[in-house]
């Protein structure tokens, strides 16, 4: 069931549905948001918390919906989300705990939800200049992996993630936990394989694959002749040869013990690093 109100008080934010029923069409649309589909078909993704929300209309994304719970009614910050929301035209939606819980399949789920639309940037748009650092990731197929690259990515001063091939959705609510809010800072663009490649001759990069063979310790390259992209494997079989003889540098983390390798996150935030050591001059 679902009526509509003012909100009072210091804040008055203007219309506000109020739903606390699972079966209200506004709560089913936002839980089909879990399967890709939905998210294609409405181009649209949840993200959970009020400062992702609030960091994300910073950096200009569009939120469509606006779901808070009713414990947080009043809260200056979540009238100031609402304001915004109503001003691009977005809707309002104050729920209860349980309908909260169902949307973000939690049991103490966060007060604030959003609904944004997607970002992504054309390959085409990005033209890596001096300094700059991308990550290219081959058919990465696990959403934590992704979100916790995404956010490394960030954390490591890179420029961008381009996702080649068939890979996880950047926008999948797991991947969107993981990034923990970078996936709105990081710009994240899509290629095949052969659009990679077209892309990689136009633009004046270094391509460093990193492979399990490589012939090059990855502290010995020179991170700063060109802008670098980072080129990291499938998880499960590594990067493929028309990719890896494409390369500039086949590089290799030199590892101990019975590891036959290292998790593709941990690959990707070990090369981002030492990257950056390089390009920073941290000796
Ligand atoms: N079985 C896969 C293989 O044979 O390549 C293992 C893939 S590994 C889990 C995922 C990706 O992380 C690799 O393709 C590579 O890009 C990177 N990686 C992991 N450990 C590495 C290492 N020691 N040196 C270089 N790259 C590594």
């Amino acid at each position: 069931m679902s009526d509509e109100k003012n909100l009072s008080g210091p804040h008055r934010v203007g219309l506000v549905k109020e739903v606390t029923s699972l079966a209200n069409p506004i709560i089913k649309d936002i839980k089909a948001l879990s399967q890709k589909k939905t998210r294609d078909e409405t181009n649209t993704f949840m993200a959970e918390g009020l400062k992702l929300v609030i960091d994300a209309l910073e950096l200009g994304w569009t939120i469509r919906t606006l779901v808070y719970a009713k414990a947080a009614k009043g809260k200056p910050a979540v009238e100031q989300v609402a304001l915004r929301t109503f001003a691009t035209g977005g809707l309002v939606v104050e729920v209860s705990e349980k309908v909260l819980s169902s949307i973000t399949r939690r049991d103490n789920p966060q007060m604030v939800v959003g609904i944004f639309e997607q970002q992504f940037t054309r390959l085409a748009d990005i033209q890596p200049k001096a300094t700059e650092t991308y990550v290219a990731l081959d058919r990465v197929r696990d959403p934590g992996n992704l979100g916790t690259i995404i956010r490394t990515a960030d954390a490591a001063g890179a420029s961008g993630v381009i996702l080649i091939g068939d890979s996880t959705d950047p926008f999948s609510l797991e991947t969107i936990r993981a990034t923990m809010g970078s996936v709105f800072a990081m710009p994240v663009a899509r290629a095949s394989v052969e659009e990679f490649l077209r892309w990689k001759k136009g633009a004046d990069v270094q391509v460093v694959a990193t492979h399990l063979a490589g012939s090059v310790d990855y502290r010995t390259i020179d991170y700063r002749r060109k802008p670098v992209v980072l080129m990291m494997g499938n998880e499960q079989s590594g990067l493929p040869e028309d990719l890896a003889t494409e390369a500039d540098a086949l590089a290799r983390i030199p590892q101990q013990g019975r590891a036959d390798s290292l998790n593709l996150a941990i690959a990707t935030g070990v090369m981002l690093f030492e990257a950056r050591r390089h390009l920073l001059d941290l000796g």
